[in-house]
């Protein structure tokens, strides 16, 4: 491989991970939405944990509130939250 292929695969994995991890980070804040589910507005609550240390966050809406008609208002949320910063200061 020539010192020019090794530097442009170099180059290569930075910008990927400068465009990358924004881009990540961004598309789980916005499904974190604040904390807030994007259905019903429900505060959304910690159900879970995997080894990695991403956390399952849920709507609770889904079971709790109903229409007049009995049905569930909210068709149910749920995201997984990798990124500490997006989920800091609703974790207790
Ligand atoms: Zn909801």
């Amino acid at each position: 491989m020539s010192t020019y292929a090794s530097i442009a695969i170099m180059v290569g994995i930075v910008l990927l991970f400068a465009i990358g991890i924004p881009l990540a980070y961004r598309s789980e804040k916005k499904a974190f939405n604040n904390g807030k589910c994007p259905h019903c507005g429900s505060d959304l609550k910690w159900e879970d944990s995997d080894s990695q240390g991403g956390r399952l966050w849920m709507c609770p809406g889904h079971y709790t509130i109903k229409d007049k008609y009995g049905k569930p208002l909210c068709p149910g949320y749920s995201c997984w939250i990798s990124y500490g910063r997006v989920d800091k200061k609703f974790r207790k």
